[in-house]
């Protein structure tokens, strides 16, 4: 049983994609460097046991996410692999994640020291401390509180600093000068610390494709996994090309002509000049295919034509060139003949980046996972009763 879907809209995530940009990075990357996969957000929306196994097969070691919830939800699925949280957890969830030995990153001595006195388990548990070299997010930025954390953890019997990294805010820009900004105090703070732990990290995709040189020992590799490009603006340099998975689907249930001067969806914004045929797409912005995407293009047999009118909750209209049977596919990512929408486009259109696109797509939207080109698995996040535990 591969799952099933009963509505015409699908993404499909081609599974063999991404083990091609995760073993094209460990060819690239020194032997002695591991990747952490980050499939944090479901996996940026492509499904997290699926990309985590698959990254896992073509040569990650470890995964990351952004919550405990995310991995608790990988460990249920089945996952052995080491799962490092990036982002805060609670200090009373300390001991559900040293039972489900996952990693966590600490970054305040507050919150260490709460999460101490809560701590009644008799297991161990790994830390990563997080340096704030100039995001202004999450990490330490002072001398004394950095040696304060390093010193209750190694004051607790089951408390070990597994790792310490850094994050750069722009990685993905040509000009290199706040990223060396950083990349500098990163190697000023690793002097604060008494003793250098097992893992040191720096490395989003951007830096893992720029500068392997500047990694350490194990990078965290998000978007690149996806087959997406951290920035349009590094497109054109990064050092293997990239295989992008998601693709999104649907196909037309309504057929009809219009007449001059007839009229298309809420607002009746939009009029028919001539004769038109349009055809009605059981995807809207429920399924995160949002309303600003209205007068973008779509491919129906291998050609663009526009979306017309307001895109709804569940549905769309486009502009058909003919008229074409109902049940004809339409393709909004992904290709069809030698015609391409691409995650970038769809990006770019309404004035974002890639990473929000195949994140936005709903729960509402099964996942088809293709490997080796044909279905391994149907994932229906409707049927199942909720996002993607
Ligand atoms: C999301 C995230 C990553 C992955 O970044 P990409 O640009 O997607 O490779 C790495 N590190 C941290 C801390 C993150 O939050």
């Amino acid at each position: 049983m591969v799952g099933s879907f009963h509505r015409d809209t699908w993404a499909e995530i081609d599974l063999d994609a991404i083990f091609y940009n995760v073993a094209s990075l460990r060819e690239f990357l020194d032997d002695r460097t591991e990747i952490m996969a980050v499939v944090k957000a479901n996996a940026y929306g492509h499904g997290d046991v699926q990309v985590a196994q698959t990254a896992l097969e073509a040569g990650a070691s470890h995964l990351a996410v952004a919550f405990l919830d995310e991995a608790l939800a990988l460990r249920k699925k089945g996952v052995t692999a080491p799962i490092l949280v990036l982002g805060a957890v609670r200090p009373e969830d300390v001991e559900l994640a040293a039972r489900e030995r996952i990693a966590l990153t600490v970054f305040q001595v507050e919150w260490l020291e709460r999460a101490k006195q809560l701590f009644k388990e008799e297991l161990p548990v790994s830390f990563h401390l997080k340096m704030d070299t100039g995001m202004g997010r999450l990490g330490v930025k002072e001398q004394e509180e950095a040696k304060r954390i390093v010193a209750i953890i190694d004051e607790h019997p089951l408390f070990s600093l597994e790792g310490v990294y850094t994050h750069f805010a722009t990685a993905d820009e040509v000009n290199t000068e706040y990223f060396s900004f950083q990349y500098q105090n990163f190697l000023r703070m690793l002097d604060w610390l008494p003793y250098k732990p097992k893992w040191i990290h720096c490395g989003n995709s951007a830096t893992s494709l720029r500068f392997p040189d500047k990694v350490f020992n194990i990078v965290r590799f998000g978007i690149a996994m996806y087959g997406l490009s951290p920035s349009l603006e590094i497109k054109p340099h990064l050092p293997f090309a990239l295989k992008e998975a998601f693709s999104l689907h649907s196909r037309v249930v309504h057929v009809k002509r219009l007449l001059p001067g007839e009229k298309v969806s809420y607002g009746a914004t939009y009029t028919a000049k001539d004769e038109e045929w349009v055809g009605t797409v059981p995807i809207g912005y429920a399924d995160g295919w949002i309303r600003k995407l209205q007068n973008f293009q779509v491919l129906v047999d291998g050609v663009k034509v526009p979306i017309i009118g307001r895109i709804c909750m569940d549905q769309m209209m486009i502009r058909l060139p003919k008229k074409v049977p109902v049940g004809t596919q339409v393709t909004l990512i992904g290709r069809q003949g030698g015609e391409q929408v691409t995650i970038d486009d769809v990006a770019q259109y309404i004035g974002t980046i890639n990473y929000e696109i195949p994140c936005t797509i709903s729960y509402r939207v099964p996942r088809i996972f293709l490997k080796k080109k044909s279905i391994m698995e149907v994932r229906n996040f409707v049927l199942d009763g909720n996002r993607y535990v």
